[in-house]
């Protein structure tokens, strides 16, 4: 009989799991190279044929149980890594992802590979369309602006009839031409594989036919760079934005050359942004001098509009966290102001005692500076009362907890430590 493995982790030390984590992922890249060494070799032999598979496709994904998503990119980056084996070592360390390889792939020739590849090391997807937008530009596409259409007679008219799509048909600039590795087509394997992508439910959404049709009408947002100067972005929306949308275009017809989206946004921004730069950090045409900035507030849960902004530029709207291996985290969303000597141990609303962290780590010096214990009461303490307020349909009824990190608190956005 065979021993069933047990999978759990929990009696390993942090420090254990950190190190074995790290030579699983190096691991992990070094026989990614190997198996497109094999895979690019299996393909050259056309050792798929003997086995019974009209294609090394076919191969990967029936024989080798691979997705249809993840055949593709390895064979792809197999083709690729045969002509240019630079690419193994690249893959092997790390500097380069398969994504990465299959976004540079219709401009990777032998002219332009050292500099293609040099250029997208250590590069996430979207940098690296930044990257090619500006090697290789595309021209703008027109704004089209139209209701979606029902998908198919099972798919929910609530959906087909509710939302409009903003979105720019002529081309897809997602999908890559291959004019440079057209040695053998993959375009039928690829096309499979994002439409299998598409009709996949994601893990955690709904499911049932109603809910797939609606993933197929509804894609996410998506946006590619085109070019240094323009940006492509396909979304839908909820007819009562597109509604919004139209009122906001009628009310500022007066100061638009023309009827674009891009214009109406553009004008929109110009409203929008002073207001939420305001609520977030405090941003004033009229800041105080630099002279003010040392004096805090005299309620230090309350952090004066001076220090905000000050505190704002000096960390560059970023979370300022840095890691055991000295890595700075890059977040930038979901940014906090946070008391490094928290209110509760006499720290003050002073520039030099607030600092940005993104929502984890400022959930993660919270717990490591008063205690987890203490951070899980308040939390599940402010949970409660959150439900109380909203039960009761007020934002007064239940009076903040005096101890509280929050209380005080001059905007949601903001949890202060
Ligand atoms: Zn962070």
């Amino acid at each position: 009989m065979r021993a069933t493995r047990i999978w759990s982790l929990k009696s390993l030390s942090d420090e254990l799991l950190d190190r074995e984590y790290a030579v699983r992922v190096r691991s992990d890249r070094a026989s990614t190279a190997e198996l497109l060494l094999y895979l690019g070799e299996m393909e050259a032999r056309k050792r798929y044929v003997p086995a019974g598979y009209s294609s090394m496709f076919r191969f990967c994904v029936e024989c080798g149980r691979m997705s249809e998503d993840v055949a593709y990119k390895r064979i792809r980056s197999a083709r690729l890594a045969r002509r240019f084996p630079a690419i193994y070592d690249r893959i092997a360390d790390g500097r380069i992802t398969l994504s990465a390889l299959v976004l540079l792939a219709p401009q990777l020739t032998a002219h332009t590979v050292e500099h293609l590849l040099a250029g997208a090391e250590h590069k996430t997807n979207e940098q690296v369309k930044l990257l090619l937008a500006e090697i290789a530009p595309r021209p703008d596409v027109p704004t089209t602006e139209r209701p979606n259409a029902p998908a198919s007679s099972s798919a929910s008219t609530n959906v087909s009839t509710s939302s409009a799509e903003l979105a720019v048909r002529p081309v897809a600039p997602s999908e890559c031409t291959t004019p440079t590795e057209s040695k053998v087509p993959l375009a039928e394997e690829r096309d499979r594989a994002s439409a299998t992508q598409q009709a996949e439910p994601d893990a955690a959404g709904p499911a049932g036919p109603a809910a797939a049709a609606e993933r197929r009408i509804a894609p996410r947002s998506h946006q590619t760079p085109l070019s240094p100067t323009s940006m492509y972005i396909g979304t839908t929306l909820p007819m009562v934005v597109y509604e919004q949308l139209q009122e906001a275009r009628e009310l500022l017809s007066h100061r638009l050359e023309s009827r674009e989206l891009s214009e109406v946004l553009e004008a929109m921004l110009a409203i929008t942004l002073p207001v939420l730069r305001k609520q977030k950090f405090a941003e004033s045409a009229s800041p105080r001098s630099t002279r003010d900035l040392r004096h805090g507030s005299r309620n230090a849960r309350q952090i004066p509009a001076h220090v905000k902004r000050a505190v704002w530029e000096r960390d560059g709207g970023r979370c300022t966290f840095v890691g055991t291996g000295g890595h700075r985290c890059t977040s930038r969303e979901r940014i906090e102001f946070d008391h490094r000597v928290p209110v509760t141990k006499s720290g003050e609303a002073t520039v030099e005692n607030v600092r940005l962290l993104c929502h984890a780590h400022n959930q993660f010096e919270a717990d490591r500076v008063l205690g987890e214990g203490f951070m899980k009461a308040k939390r599940a303490w402010s949970a409660a009362a959150q439900r109380s307020r909203a039960a009761i349909g007020t934002g007064n009824a239940i009076p903040e907890d005096p101890a509280s990190e929050n209380a005080g608190r001059t905007s949601p956005l903001e949890l202060e430590t």
